[in-house]
């Protein structure tokens, strides 16, 4: 897993062909050997020529490696992804098409909406009542810790969980954020085995 943010890393992305997700909020995830997509929310991989790309502005851009079988997964989890339980699902396929360990994985949780601004009036009929402990005040809920929890669910480390704690909303790396500005402009996240 690397973060494409040096002059090394656009140069080695620039050799590796981008996968990108057509992203309905499914929970929905592929494997990037059985076919060509098209993709919905989830690939996950071995390889190494590719490079796969999320698109987000406030739904939460999730990597996940194992750094064992050199496996890479890549999810776009928005509300409804979560509430599917998305992630769950590609820590699952991870295990049971190339043998990863769930303990071993290491994720990544990418620039997203803060517990401040992620507020959901009608969680009483979004929510299902596991997530209703993680609203810090009235319809405002902390997605982070909650994709912490389905993860940890599913196997993986607390300690092996990073979230970056950037907000697209508030933050100050100039984000796109469709709460904010309604717009059609879309952040991304690339991710590749180096
Ligand atoms: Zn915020």
């Amino acid at each position: 897993m690397k973060h494409f943010c040096s002059s090394s890393d656009a140069a080695l992305m620039g050799q590796k062909s981008p996968i990108h997700m057509h992203q309905v909020h499914s929970d929905v995830v592929d494997v990037l050997e059985d076919g060509m997509g098209p993709f919905q929310d989830g690939v996950i991989t071995q390889r190494r020529d590719v490079a796969l790309v999320i698109r987000h502005a406030d739904c939460q851009p999730i990597v996940l490696y194992d750094p064992g079988r050199e496996v890479l997964g890549a999810v776009h989890a928005g509300w409804r992804g979560m509430v599917s339980g998305i992630v769950q699902v590609a820590v699952r396929k991870m295990e049971s098409r190339f043998g990863s360990d769930p303990s071993r994985l290491e994720v990544h949780i990418g620039p997203s909406l803060c517990p401040n601004h992620a507020e959901f009036k009608n969680f009483l009929t979004e929510f299902p009542p596991a997530f209703h402990p993680f609203q810090i005040r009235p319809h405002y809920f902390d997605l982070w810790a909650i994709t912490k929890m389905q993860l940890v669910e599913a196997g993986v480390h607390l300690h092996n969980i990073r979230v970056e704690r950037v907000c697209t909303l508030c933050g100050s790396g100039n984000f796109f954020s469709f709460r904010r500005d309604k717009t059609k402009e879309r952040n991304v996240t690339v991710a590749f085995l180096g």
